[in-house]
C-alpha cells in the first residue's frame, strides 16, 4: 500500500488544510532518507523545497490561489534542470554544473503547487536501459536488488515504487520511460513527439526526445502530462494540445468493441515465454471486456532498432558537441591550448557509452557514409511512420510486451552493447514514429513485474491515456 492518496486528493487536502505542504514534503524526504540502499537518487533538494512549501501553505492561509499540485512533491530524473540541486545527467562532465534556468515541464509543475524534492539517477545523458551507465552508482531494482530497475530513467521508476513521491519525471527517447516502468511495475507515460517541451531537459536525440510521467496509476500520469503539455515559445517542435485536456480523472471508457492491433513482431522471436504469456493473458483480458484484438502485422519493424541506432547517435554526436571544457561543466586542468582542451575534457569527461555514441554518430554522418546509413535510416523511418498509419487505419491502439525480459541482472548485459541494445527492441519504434504510448504493469514473472504496452495515433494522447485507464482496471 502506498502512503500517497491520489495527486488530485494530495492537492486537495493540502488546499483545504487538512495537511500541510511541508507535511508532505518532509515525508517525501524521510522516506527517500530511508530507501538510501536503492541509489535511486542522486541529490534532494531538500533546501529549496520545504522553502517553497512554506511558501505555498502561507499562501493558503492567506487565501491566496495556490494552484491544482499544490504540495505535491515530485522527483526529476537528474537530465532535467531544476534549481535547488546541480544537474548532472548522472555524467562526470556535468559534476558541479548548477542550471541558471529551469526546464518548461519543471516550471510549469511548479506554476501549479508541485515541488520537486530530488534528482533521480539515470544512464549518463539517458544512453542506456539499465541504469548501469550512470558515473555515480547502479540504480538496484526494488524487487530484487540483484536486477536492474532499466533504463535510462531508472531512478526515477525505481522512486516511485519505493513510494518516494507521488509522481517522477522521465524522459523517454527510445523507451527509457516504459521499459523502466515495465522492469519496476509502474506507470510510464510517453507523450506523441512535440506534445511536450524539451527545453531546459539536457538534450539525447532532439527528435525523438519527450518528456512523461512514472506514477502508481493512470489517473495521475494523466493529472500530470495535463500541467504541462502544450506549446512552448522555447521549443519549436512543440505542438497544441487536444482541446479537452489530458485529466482523466473520474472517466470511464467502454472497452465494448475498440479494436486493438497486437503487434506480431513483437511476439515473435526473441521474446521471453512467460513475458509472452503475461501479453496473451492481458489481451485476454480485453477481450473479455469487449474488445476486438487481432494479430497485426508491421513488416518494416524488425528494422526499427538499427534504424534507431543509427539516428540516435547521430543526434546524440550533434548535441554532445556543447561539452567542450570550455562553457560549462567539467574543464581538464592538464591542457595547454585550446585544441587539448578539447581533446582532454571530452576525452576524461565521458563515459564510454557517450564516446561509443559519439564515434558512431559522427561516422554515419561523415560525406562517404551519409547516404549509406543516416539517408538510409531515415528512408526506413519513413517507411515505418507509413506502415503505423496504415495499421491506425484500422485499429484504434496496438499493443505489445514493452521489452523482450523482465529485469535482468545487474552485470548480465554491461560489457555487451548490443545486448543492451535488444532491451529497446520494443520500445524504438514509437519513438521513430512519434506517437504516444504506455507501459502498464500487466502481471509478474516469479516476483518480477512485466508492463504491457498500447500506443494510439500521434495526438491522441487523451484517448490513449483513457483506454490505459480501462485497461488498468482489466489487468489489476
Ligand atoms: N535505451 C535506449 C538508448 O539507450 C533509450 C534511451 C532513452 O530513451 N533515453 O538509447
Amino acid at each position: 500500500m502506498s502512503q500517497w492518496p491520489l495527486i488530485a486528493e494530495i492537492a486537495a487536502a493540502v488546499t483545504s488544510g487538512k495537511t500541510t505542504a511541508v507535511e508532505q514534503v518532509e515525508k517525501a524526504l524521510k522516506t527517500i532518507a530511508d530507501q538510501k540502499e536503492y541509489d535511486a537518487i542522486i541529490a534532494t533538494t531538500a533546501d529549496r523545497a520545504l522553502e517553497r512549501a512554506k511558501t505555498i501553505d502561507a499562501k493558503i492561509k492567506n487565501g491566496e490561489a495556490v494552484g491544482r499540485l499544490a504540495g505535491v512533491p515530485f522527483i526529476a530524473k537528474d537530465n532535467y534542470l531544476v534549481f535547488g540541486a546541480e544537474t548532472t545527467a548522472a555524467s562526470n562532465i556535468l559534476r558541479g554544473f548548477n542550471a541558471p534556468y529551469q526546464s518548461t515541464v519543471i516550471n510549469r509543475l511548479e506554476a501549479e503547487g508541485a515541488i520537486c524534492v530530488a534528482k533521480a539517477n539515470l544512464d549518463a545523458f539517458a544512453h542506456g536501459a539499465s541504469t548501469e551507465n550512470s558515473d555515480f552508482f547502479v540504480t538496484k531494482n526494488p524487487h530484487d536488488t540483484s536486477r536492474v530497475p532499466g533504463g535510462s530513467s531508472g531512478g526515477s521508476a525505481a522512486s516511485v515504487v519505493l513510494d518516494m513521491a507521488p509522481f517522477a519525471l522521465g524522459s523517454d527517447t527510445g523507451g527509457s520511460i516504459r521499459q523502466p516502468a515495465s522492469f519496476v511495475g509502474c506507470v510510464g507515460y510517453k507523450p506523441t513527439y512535440g506534445l511536450t517541451s524539451r527545453s531546459g531537459v539536457v538534450a539525447m536525440a532532439s527528435s525523438t526526445d519527450t518528456m512523461g510521467p512514472l506514477t502508481r496509476n493512470v489517473a495521475d500520469a494523466a493529472e500530470v502530462l495535463d500541467v504541462y503539455a502544450g506549446p512552448d515559445p522555447l521549443d519549436s517542435t512543440t505542438t497544441p494540445r487536444q482541446a479537452e485536456g489530458y485529466s482523466v480523472t473520474g472517466q470511464k471508457m467502454d472497452l465494448q468493441g475498440v479494436k486493438v492491433g497486437l503487434i506480431k513482431q513483437y511476439m515473435g522471436d526473441g521474446i521471453d515465454e512467460a513475458v509472452k504469456k503475461v501479453v496473451l493473458e492481458a489481451a485476454d483480458k480485453l477481450k473479455s471486456r469487449g474488445a476486438i484484438v487481432e494479430e497485426v502485422d508491421l513488416p518494416s519493424l524488425p528494422l526499427a532498432l538499427a534504424v534507431y541506432y543509427i539516428i540516435v547517435p547521430a543526434e546524440v554526436s550533434s548535441n554532445l558537441s556543447r561539452y567542450d571544457g570550455q562553457r560549462y561543466g567539467f574543464s581538464a586542468k592538464d591542457a595547454t591550448d585550446l585544441e587539448s582542451s578539447y581533446v582532454q575534457s571530452r576525452s576524461q569527461g565521458f563515459g564510454v557509452e557517450a564516446k561509443r555514441r559519439i564515434m558512431i554518430g559522427t561516422y554515419v554522418l561523415s560525406s562517404g557514409y551519409y547516404d549509406a546509413y543516416y539517408k538510409k535510416a531515415q528512408t526506413v523511418r519513413t517507411k515505418l511512420i507509413n506502415e503505423f498509419a496504415e495499421a491506425f487505419q484500422k485499429y484504434q491502439y496496438l499493443i505489445g510486451p514493452v521489452a523482450p525480459t523482465p529485469a535482468f541482472q545487474i552485470g548480465e548485459n554491461a560489457d555487451d552493447p548490443l545486448k543492451m541494445y535488444l532491451s529497446d527492441i520494443m520500445t524504438v519504434a514509437a519513438n521513430l514514429v512519434g506517437v504516444p504510448s504506455i507501459s502498464l504493469p500487466a502481471g509478474t514473472v516469479g516476483k518480477l513485474p512485466v508492463g504491457l504496452q498500447i500506443m494510439a495515433p500521434m495526438n491522441k494522447d487523451r484517448e490513449l491515456l483513457l483506454m490505459a485507464l480501462a485497461a488498468e482496471e482489466v489487468l489489476a
